[in-house]
């Protein structure tokens, strides 16, 4: 059976980017009737705090992204990643390296034989010009040559020969003088270590390793751009490479959905699987998710954490449907899907490979969709806590209501509601400048404002359709049109230009503070 992992490193906050990879790995799990589990890669002991984990546990919960199995903590599970080091040390795998005065790290060897490995491919024939004058030096330490190009610029010298699968020397007369082929077995062993001085040029076949990912389709890389790598650090603590595919194969992961930052990584850990004598899992790397330039997306182009859009009242459904869609597309242009139908229709290779470019408007739109959709108590009980956020009062519950209603369709999540309907609830709410200097301005805006607390004052009751005819007779009477009669109140009242019905928001907002904010507004 499938089974797949979502593997945050719990730092206190959750990326968007993170919960899209958790998203896929719950969707394509779920379509194809396997588990989804939940690895927390806690090893940073610094960052991964109790109160981060309970942070990410919580935001997963929110979100419904709970794991199928109870969740590994890889902090636990140190003994059995240094277990596997140990294996390998055996092997001649990995091999003791001083580092600095803290002791020695374990360092991971690019296998020589790397024609063994699945994914390893020849990439074909290479040659590169030496400088007669250096000599060319060969030595075991992780089968590692130094040479010297004939502009005198070192060449690759802490390539790994892994990457060649035989590599020759010749001098300038075309004659061979070595191949590494026949010698590396002495040289792997430090039996011999070789210092050729007349070399004037080297051939070799270069290899990638490569790998078909799901999204992205064949990724390779040539082996001579990977070096050997820590494993075991000279603390003695296991590296993110070692954990995390030690883990992978205790957790029996078949599908590994993450973002494409992992993509290197996958190179090396391909090579871990095959020396630990196992297959490695597919891979699926997700797209970067980017902002409107294309640049990685980051709190400073929105907001880009969980937390900051639960805050805001953002509907968990909502962000997960919008999430969902960023970067996969279940085919024509629908934009609002419920989970069942999602899981239904998750595919890896409906996932786009470009990166997908955030827009807080159209998931502000999808959230309003999901809240039309919402119980009224439910909605109420949201508009009145994103209210309290702000800092103000939400009135007593049908008033509230009242007043959630006279915006109706406006807003789209309750954040923006407190947002647009602040005004309703302190006297001190934000006044659009730009509006006010064009709408308020003397003579016009006081004569309209004395004019209109005038008939209002005298208006009983107090009531929408009383107040719209009170101002219908009076752009009348004036020989104005609604709009310049209109406008200055509502910037009076509201501090904006627009907003739902005028009369029914000054019904609502009472005679006295209507009449105060007039006064206010026309001294
Ligand atoms: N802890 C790693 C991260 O958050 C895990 C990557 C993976 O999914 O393998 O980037």
């Amino acid at each position: 059976t499938v089974r797949t992992r979502f593997a945050p490193s719990p730092t206190g906050k959750v990326h968007i980017g993170n919960i899209r990879a958790a998203i896929y790995n719950q969707l394509f799990a779920r379509h194809e009737g396997g588990v989804f589990t939940l690895r927390i890669e806690d090893t940073d002991r610094e960052r991964s705090t109790p109160e981060a984990i309970e942070y990410l546990f919580d935001v997963l919960q929110w979100l419904g992204l709970d794991s199928d199995e109870t969740p590994l903590y890889q902090s636990q599970r140190r003994e059995a990643h240094l277990d596997a080091a140990r294996r390998l040390e055996q092997d001649g795998t990995v091999y003791r390296h001083a580092k600095g005065e803290g002791g020695e790290a374990l360092l991971f060897r690019i296998p020589w034989r790397a024609d063994e490995i699945p994914g390893v491919e020849e990439l074909g024939p290479a040659e590169r010009a030496l400088h007669p004058d250096h000599p060319v030096r060969l030595d075991h330490t992780g089968i590692r040559y130094s040479a010297v190009s004939r502009k005198g610029k070192p060449v690759d010298t802490t390539a790994c020969l892994a990457g060649f699968a035989d590599l020759r020397l010749f001098d300038a007369n075309g004659q061979r003088l070595f191949s590494i082929g026949e010698h590396i077995e002495g040289i792997l062993e430090g039996r011999h270590s070789f210092e050729i001085d007349n070399a004037a040029r080297m051939t070799f076949t270069r290899r990638s390793i490569g790998f078909d990912d799901e999204v992205r389709g064949r990724l390779t890389k040539p082996l001579d751009d990977l070096k050997d790598f820590v494993l075991v650090r000279s603390d003695g603590s296991p590296v993110f490479h070692l954990a995390n595919i030690c883990d992978d194969l205790h957790q029996r992961i078949t599908h590994i959905i993450r973002g494409e930052d992992h993509v290197e990584n996958t190179f090396r850990h391909l090579f871990l699987y095959h020396a630990l004598g196992a297959r490695p899992p597919a891979y699926a790397h997700l797209p970067m998710i980017v902002n409107a330039q294309g640049k990685p997306y980051s709190k400073r182009d929105g907001d880009a954490f969980v937390g900051d859009f639960r805050e805001k009242g953002v509907l968990p459904e909502a962000l997960y449907n919008y999430l969902a869609l960023l970067g996969w597309s279940p085919g024509g242009d629908r934009e609002k899907l419920d989970r069942e139908s999602m899981v239904k229709e998750f595919s890896l290779d409906r996932v786009q490979a470009s990166p997908a470019r955030v827009d807080l408007n159209k998931l502000a739109w999808l959230n309003g969709e999901y809240l039309r959709e919402k119980p009224h108590e439910e909605v109420l009980a949201g508009c009145r806590s994103a209210l309290t956020k702000r800092g103000l009062e939400p009135a007593d519950p049908d008033r509230l209501r009242d007043i959630v209603m006279l915006f109706g369709d406006r807003f789209r999540t309750v954040d923006e509601f407190a947002e647009q309907a602040a005004f309703f609830f302190t006297d001190e709410f934000e006044t659009d400048e730009k509006a006010a200097r064009k709408h308020l301005a003397a003579p016009h805006g006081p004569e309209v404002l004395d004019a209109i607390r005038e008939r209002f004052a005298a208006l009983d009751p107090f009531e929408a359709s009383r107040i719209q005819d009170t101002l219908r007779h009076l752009a009348e009477e004036r020989g104005e049109g609604f709009g310049k009669i209109m406008t200055p109140l509502r910037v009076a009242i509201s501090g904006q230009k627009g907003g739902p019905d005028l009369a029914e928001t000054a019904a609502l907002l009472g005679r006295d503070t209507v009449l105060r904010r007039i006064g206010r507004a026309a001294a």
